[in-house]
């Protein structure tokens, strides 16, 4: 077989939601055989660990708000590694093609003439869904799954398509979609959801620390506040979320479904 990583290529690499174990067997060889990663702040703990010993580990995370390197450093710092000859992992959080800048890194890349390719990863949404033990789809009641992310530059409205996305037959995740929880949840209910839609919350989605939150759409701002901690979470929308009341996986789950007072 040919080799697939040669010094000077560029892997962007999916770690997946945290838990090492749905690292795919694919990523963790690439991680193995890299001189230099890169990763986000996102990787969760237990995945550096597969990393040769010599490997150089820069941590270039990212978190909203709170931005180490800024995306063009990044991109800079992928090609001088790439062109001084190292095998380069980029790892990023879940999926790097999934809300996570794959875009410019794959252009910066390739304007070098640098071979870089993508290693897929289990995305936040894919393992939310096992958390709370819940299909995203449903057959004929929830036949659409958007992925949209809710993040704004600081100071910013969000500016999204509310009437597309308060679809009745779809299941919403919405990624960054914490600090604007309440926001989210107000558009979606002026552009026609009902208020009672369901919705769950996962942060930490695999991690030892995860924790499941059930809640109603019209609850969702003031649930999002009280009961999610400082960790990423994901938003999930739609009557596929109906509690099943098994959600075998989680280690901490809390239900929100109190009628808001009027
Ligand atoms: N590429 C990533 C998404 C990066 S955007 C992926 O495919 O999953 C960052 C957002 O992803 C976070 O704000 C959060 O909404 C979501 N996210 C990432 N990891 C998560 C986790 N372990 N649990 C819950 N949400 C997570």
């Amino acid at each position: 077989m040919d080799d697939d990583f040669p010094a000077g290529m560029v892997w962007l690499v999916g770690a997946g939601p945290g838990d090492p174990e749905l690292l795919t067997r694919k990523a963790e060889r690439l991680i193995r055989r890299a001189s230099v990663i890169l990763y986000d702040a996102l990787v969760g703990p237990g995945i550096l660990d597969f990393a040769a010993p010599g490997a150089r580990l820069e941590h270039v995370g990212k978190r909203s708000g709170r931005h180490s390197r800024d995306q063009r450093t990044i991109d800079r710092m992928i090609v001088e590694a790439a062109l001084a000859g190292e095998r380069v992992v980029r790892l990023k959080g879940g999926d790097p093609a999934i809300f996570a800048r794959a875009g410019e890194e794959l252009g910066a890349a390739r304007a070098a003439g640098i071979a870089v390719r993508i290693c897929p990863g289990v995305t936040a949404a894919s393992a939310a869904a096992a958390s709370l033990g819940t299909s995203l789809t449903l057959r004929g009641l929830a036949r659409r799954l958007t992925l949209v992310t809710a993040h704004a530059r600081a100071g910013e409205a969000l500016t999204l398509n509310w009437s597309e996305l308060a679809d009745p037959d779809a299941t919403l995740a919405i990624y960054m979609g914490k600090v604007v929880a309440a926001q989210v949840a107000e558009n979606l209910i002026l552009a026609g959801l009902n208020p009672d839609t369901p919705v769950a919350m996962v942060e930490n989605a695999s991690l030892p620390d995860e924790r499941v939150v059930r809640t109603r759409l019209d609850l969702l701002g003031l649930v999002a506040d009280a009961a999610l901690g400082s960790g990423p979470a994901l938003l999930l929308i739609g009557s596929a979320l109906a509690d099943s009341g098994a959600a075998v996986g989680a280690r901490c789950q809390v239900m929100v479904a109190a009628r808001p007072p009027k």
